[in-house]
């Protein structure tokens, strides 16, 4: 296991955030400090040149708080509303801390159709290329207000792996509420390590997903991990996990120089992207 030192010059990236790391743990409200701190790094990273795309989650939790409902809702009809009110309020504020920038960001939202379906896979992917084109910042989510049980994806890390494949980015980074990939569960085994360079998607590796973030606001355990690492890294793109604590962490990820787990990139030929979703989401 080597130490995460090198630095590579990346095109177009996707950021993955979790509704974890988006709200306050306690009070379930917005952490605008934290959604300060990562617009300014997106908006220095167009800067740079690169393109961008944020996948942030948070439509539930935001929805959640604001109707007042003080347990995470387990009905779908509950959960839909919470979304419908909390994704527009999600999409208020980055609409308010991006515009400070001068920064333009669009809305895309997704349900497993837009990937399973060719014609809308396609019409997508135009999209996209057309939004980096003119220099805006996608903001992506699944559409939870109408994806019922047959249409959800259920975790944003899959679909930004999905984001990352259709749009050929060259990384993905997680921002999530662990700092990596660890030998095992570290909420129950304090002795586990941090693994800092995956090479290989081995099966010591796929052994090593828990399924407990510590979190009952996101979706995403471990092996959704491990299963975006695997569309991510197959499509030719590296993929990170880092802690969301300081999103600041981004810009050592671009120095190459920070603590997390790097998945690095494997591209493979007979990786097929719709094969892989008519198997796994189909
Ligand atoms: N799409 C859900 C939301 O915005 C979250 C899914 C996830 O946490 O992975 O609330």
């Amino acid at each position: 296991m080597s130490e995460i030192k090198e630095k590579k010059k990346y095109k177009r990236i996707v950021v993955k955030i979790g509704s974890s790391s988006l709200t306050h743990e306690e009070e379930g409200g917005l952490d605008f400090q934290k959604m300060e701190h990562l617009v300014r790094c997106l908006c220095d990273f167009r800067n740079r040149g690169m393109d961008v795309a944020l996948v942030s989650s948070g439509a539930i939790a935001v929805g959640r708080g604001a109707l007042g409902l003080s347990e995470k809702p387990r009905d779908i009809a509950t959960r839909q509303a919470c979304a419908a009110v909390g994704q527009a309020k999600l999409m208020m504020t980055y609409e308010r801390l991006f515009g400070e920038y001068n920064q333009v960001v669009g809305q895309v939202l997704f349900t497993k159709n837009t990937i399973i379906n060719p014609v809308a896979r396609g019409n997508t992917k135009n999209t996209f290329d057309e939004l980096f084109r003119l220099g805006v910042i996608p903001i992506v989510n699944e559409n939870d207000t109408v994806s019922t049980y047959e249409m959800q994806f259920g975790d944003n890390d899959t679909l930004s792996a999905l984001v990352v494949s259709l749009v050929k980015a060259d990384e993905l980074i997680l921002l999530s509420d662990i700092d990596g990939l660890y030998t095992d569960d570290p909420h129950d085994h304090p002795d586990a390590k941090l693994i800092r360079v995956v090479e290989k998607l081995d099966s010591d590796i796929i052994g090593m997903a828990k399924d407990s973030t510590g979190s009952d606001l996101g979706t995403g355990g471990m092996s959704a991990k491990l299963r975006a690492a695997r569309i991510a890294t197959y499509s030719g793109a590296d993929m990170v996990i880092v802690n969301a604590r300081d999103v600041r962490i981004l810009y050592d990820i671009l120095e190459g120089d920070f603590t997390g787990t790097l998945f690095k990139a494997r591209y493979n030929p007979n990786f097929c992207l719709e094969n892989y979703i008519l198997e796994t989401l189909g």
